[in-house]
């Protein structure tokens, strides 16, 4: 890669966190990506399943999103395109991961978002896209980092759309 893309932004409250989300998904949507995995770090509570619905709703998935936390994961369809939101929370490592054909879901047509990156960090290391939610007092921080063209590509849309 030429350069690293990186962003850092506030998110004052809860509408702020499911509004990045919806911007993560338009910029997904603007570098035209038929597969992209995302991590998304934090602490519990951080917001890393607020951004998730934020992002899922602006794609036009209606109904309640609820936490994988012990589902591990949780898919639902927008369009042509199948979305797979994971929650490693509960993982023991990736061998888990292999277990449950993760690696399926790294294909054409697949969008994968998946929380606790920490609990496989090698596949992890995988990601186009690595987010992270800090507590910021109240409030929270996010910073997003590109590890692929692919991610890189989504990143800048994302920075040119709130530029
Ligand atoms: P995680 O998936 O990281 O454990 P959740 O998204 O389930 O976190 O919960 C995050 C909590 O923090 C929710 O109660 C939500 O209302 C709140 N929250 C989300 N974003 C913000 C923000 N930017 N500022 C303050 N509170 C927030
Ligand atoms: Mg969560």
């Amino acid at each position: 890669m030429r350069e690293p893309v990186q962003l850092t932004r506030a998110l004052a409250d809860e509408a702020a966190t499911r509004r990045a989300g919806a911007e993560l998904a338009a910029a997904l949507l603007a570098a035209d990506l038929q597969a992209v995995f995302v991590t998304i770090a934090g602490e519990l509570g951080a917001g890393k399943t607020t951004l998730v619905r934020g992002l899922l709703e602006a794609l036009g998935v209606s109904g309640p999103v609820r936490s994988p936390t012990y589902t591990l994961v949780e898919s639902y369809h927008a369009g042509s395109r199948q979305l797979h939101h994971l929650d490693w929370y509960r993982l023991s490592g990736a061998d888990d991961l292999d277990g449950l054909g993760f690696r399926e879901l790294l294909a054409p047509g697949h969008w994968v978002l998946a929380e606790w990156p920490e609990r496989a960090a090698g596949v992890a290391a995988q990601a186009d896209l690595a987010l992270r939610l800090d507590y910021h007092g109240a409030a929270r921080q996010l910073s997003a980092a590109a590890l692929t063209s692919r991610g890189a590509a989504a990143l800048r849309r994302w920075m040119e759309g709130i530029a």
